[in-house]
């Protein structure tokens, strides 16, 4: 019963108005009650749409889900969660089963390759990780029980990039579900949907809000029964999110694709002033001319690179630590879509528990590094790397 006489210990309704926010209210409620048992039955029946309790969904998360789901082309009102490790556990934990065989670029996130490895094969699936540049690799990876490929279109840290086409067709042919995280390329300028994914996942806390003040995922499925899976998996295990860090993430997004155009412009920009520079060995983005998937990243995302760009300088760890305390005013941190450039070193980082050979297989020294361009001024955010680099030569 909603307390319309303001008595007792409920909130007084809310003031009549016959205008409208133009921002859409934070709602922190995390019970919301309803006028008759009757009521909460078809509710719960799904006859009567409202909330019930805010693991089970809430205002500001279906505000966010609308969003991204209109950007990925959705088919149903995709599922946001407390971070992008949730949508990912949501999928990898909810969606399979003992026995089921996985398979999984050989280059997913940290965090995503831990569950592939440790957790996964825990309790009872397996894993397999390959090169998702090289569709025969995964061709041989197949078993009669794989039942999932999951991907990055573009991979963390060292940006080569995914035969999208080749795995959909694949997928397709063998009946298996093909996931993947659109974290990095972001909507803007890939729509995994479009081109034959069952499932997009995103870790939100990056580029769609891109702040840094906010964490939050979303996973979205093809199939209506696949997603409600994942919706009953994500409630049952509370990966569910905070309603301020939905609201936080809807703000955000309502500037994405500014940023997003603006940072990979400048990302292009800046990948081409690093190679340029002496000190620099390497510099990969695939909008260059001179990346082994370059051909591949402009089919697959057009002109719409990305922001992210990773350079090596000679030195080792000396020169990586004298570039990061001479590039003053860069933020070197371990996160990637902020409105503010950041450098990470994954050998230090994302990539300390390997050892110094494997990351050499995977083309990452001591003095490797991994830029998320943001919204600066790009002459002086050149102007801050060329600080970084002078300093190599004191
Ligand atoms: N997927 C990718 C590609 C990521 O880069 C990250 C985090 O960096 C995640 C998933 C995990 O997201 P979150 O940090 O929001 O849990």
């Amino acid at each position: 019963m909603r307390n319309d006489k303001g008595t007792l210990l409920r909130p007084d309704p809310l003031p009549d108005s016959a205008s409208y926010p133009v921002v859409t209210p934070l709602s922190p409620s995390v019970v919301y009650g309803s006028d008759t048992p009757d009521m909460l039955d078809q509710q719960y029946d799904g006859d009567l749409h409202g909330y019930t309790y805010s693991r089970e969904g809430h205002p500001n998360a279906d505000v966010v889900a609308k969003r991204v789901d209109r950007l990925e082309g959705a088919p149903h009102l995709g599922v946001v969660t407390g971070s992008g490790m949730a949508a990912v556990s949501a999928v990898l934990l909810g969606l399979t089963r003992p026995g089921d065989h996985i398979i999984g670029s050989n280059q997913l996130y940290g965090r995503t390759m831990r569950l592939m490895n440790d957790d996964l094969p825990r309790l009872g699936m397996h894993t397999s990780l390959v090169d998702v540049g090289n569709v025969d690799a995964v061709r041989d990876a197949l078993r009669p029980e794989t039942n999932m490929i999951i991907v990055e279109v573009v991979s963390n840290p060292t940006l080569r990039v995914a035969d999208m086409d080749g795995l959909a067709q694949l997928a397709r042919e063998k009946n298996v579900t093909l996931v993947v995280d659109n974290t990095f390329t972001t909507p803007r300028s890939y729509q995994p949907f479009a081109h034959g994914a069952d499932i997009v996942i995103h870790s939100l806390t990056k580029l769609l809000s891109g702040h840094s003040d906010a964490m939050l995922g979303y996973v979205a499925a093809r199939d209506a029964d696949v997603l409600d899976r994942l919706r009953v998996f994500s409630v049952t295990t509370g990966l569910t999110p905070s309603p301020f860090d939905c609201w936080m993430t809807e703000r955000g997004m309502l500037s994405f694709d500014l940023r997003f155009d603006r940072a990979q412009s400048s990302a292009k920009m800046l990948a081409d002033f690093l190679a340029e520079q002496s000190g620099v060995t390497r510099v990969i983005y695939p909008g260059r001319d001179d990346h082994p998937d370059h051909k591949r990243a402009k089919d697959l995302l057009g002109d719409q690179f990305c922001n992210m760009v990773s350079f090596e300088i000679e030195g080792g760890r000396a020169a990586a630590n004298a570039f990061s305390r001479g590039a003053t005013g860069l933020a070197f941190a371990p996160t990637l879509g902020d409105v503010g450039t950041t450098v990470s070193h994954p050998a230090s980082s994302s990539h300390r528990a390997l050892t110094e050979d494997q990351r050499a297989a995977l083309g990452m020294s001591e003095g490797f590094f991994r830029i998320s361009v943001g919204l600066e001024n790009p002459d002086e955010l050149c102007a801050a790397f060329a600080r970084g680099l002078a300093a190599l030569k004191d």
